[in-house]
């Protein structure tokens, strides 16, 4: 086959053959195609979508580019959940532990911050010693001994999605419904799961910013599901203001470990909650949403969730202990407060996602250094009245310059209405 005879037959708009997009996607990860063609055909499929064989092909191209788990010899309903991206959004590192002390096996690989949103992956890493990375070895053994693993992409699995990654994202590719799709799907796929909840995040803060391309992108991912025997749940979640009372890295571990202490705050508990009984009805561990939910509460009373994931981290070789006693002494911190009295109305929540980049919580560059400590809390949210001077953020990190940077950044991100707001609903379903 010749690599621009595909790329032209996409070009104008025709169907690819399973066989010119294995062929092709093979080619991608044996070095036989150069970067200036995949970008072609990236933006090829950007501009002429894909329909659902040509999706089901790449998908399948994807997941056989590498290796796959298989967890059949295990005796538990194996599932996952998935996000597609938000601010303060830490329900990953509430959930995993919650489902395995229920009995599933959740072999979750997590992804690093991506633009203004944070990641499960850079979350964990400010945990000292914690190894986010596992040999496929280990991630087994850990299924095996703990039920669960919270690990990043290694090379090994669905390596031609990390190279279209990459290449989509200095190619401005990477907002195509198909590339999302079957980048998403792919690694659940090879995950080896039975049963999958997405959390569809759909507002300021998320990639999404209307219910109706949440729902396009749902219908593609649900699609990709039945084709490949997952149990694919999407919940649709507002991420119009961020999520729970922390964003950040360090700071989000705390507030997980608050939620499976019973402390947790109601936004975060809500979402987690309704997330975890899609796994628990699929699975037949809870006949029903109340079931669900009273099973997921026993496990964070009798601690058994918080114990998971206490041995989560230590069988990852993190130290919990030690980022409870980081000192913190070094951390500079400012309060950014309301300039008038009034109502908040709504976050730019993205805006605060970048202000978290600012200071240090995220990444400019791909491999720019992360400040583990640094953070913002939210003192305020849409709907509380609050006074003028009244504090609304509290941002914290080391670099006294970039927190400068970030308040002048959140002073604009937040909107302040003489009239009561309604708190709008988490669960857009
Ligand atoms: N997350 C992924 O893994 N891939 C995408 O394309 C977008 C979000």
């Amino acid at each position: 086959m010749i690599p621009a005879e595909i790329i032209e037959k996409k070009r104008d708009g025709k169907h690819l053959n399973p066989n010119e997009i294995k062929w092709f996607i093979n080619n991608v990860v044996n070095n036989k195609i150069d970067t200036s063609q995949l970008s072609a055909l990236l933006m090829a499929i950007y501009f002429q979508g894909m329909n659902d064989d040509e999706m089901f092909s790449l998908v399948d191209a994807m997941v056989n580019s590498g290796e796959k788990f298989n967890f059949r010899h295990i005796n538990k309903y194996i599932a996952d959940k998935h996000s597609t991206g938000g601010v303060g959004d830490k329900i990953s590192l509430i959930l995993a532990p919650i489902l395995s002390s229920l009995g599933i096996a959740v072999p979750m690989i997590a992804g690093r911050g991506l633009a203004f949103t944070g990641g499960t992956i850079d979350k964990l890493e400010s945990i000292p010693n914690f190894q986010t990375s596992l040999s496929m070895d280990t991630f087994n053994k850990q299924i095996k001994n703990i039920g669960c693993t919270i690990s990043s992409q290694s090379d090994k699995i669905c390596p031609a999605d990390k190279i279209l990654y990459a290449t989509r994202d200095i190619t401005g590719t990477v907002p195509s419904l198909p590339l999302i799709c079957s980048s998403i799907m792919s690694k659940k796929i090879a995950e080896d799961l039975d049963g999958l909840v997405i959390d569809l995040k759909v507002g300021s803060g998320a990639f999404m910013k209307t219910l109706r391309e949440a729902k396009i992108l749902g219908s593609g991912l649900k699609k990709i599901g039945k084709a490949f025997n997952i149990d694919t749940e999407i919940v649709y979640t507002n991420m119009n203001q961020p999520l729970g009372n922390y964003a950040g890295l360090r700071c989000e571990i705390l507030e997980s470990i608050d939620c499976l202490n019973g402390n947790g705050p109601s936004d975060l508990m809500e979402i987690t909650l309704e997330l975890g009984s899609k796994i628990l009805m699929q699975s037949k561990i809870a006949k029903n949403n109340q079931m669900a939910i009273d099973v997921m509460l026993d496990s964070i009373e009798n601690k058994s969730a918080l114990n998971k994931f206490l041995d989560i981290i230590s069988s990852q070789g993190g130290d919990i202990n030690a980022l409870i006693e980081e000192k913190i002494t070094k951390n500079n911190s400012i309060v950014i407060r309301s300039k008038d009295s009034g109502f908040i109305s709504s976050f730019k929540t993205d805006e605060i996602g970048w202000a978290l980049v600012e200071i240090g919580a995220g990444r400019k560059k791909e491999n720019d250094k992360i400040d583990y400590l640094a953070g913002i809390e939210f003192l305020n949210k849409v709907g509380d009245k609050v006074d003028k001077g009244e504090a609304i953020f509290r941002i914290f990190g080391k670099n006294i310059e970039c927190l400068n940077n970030a308040s002048i950044m959140l002073q604009e991100a937040y909107i302040i209405t003489k009239r009561e707001v309604c708190k709008d609903k988490l669960i857009i379903n």
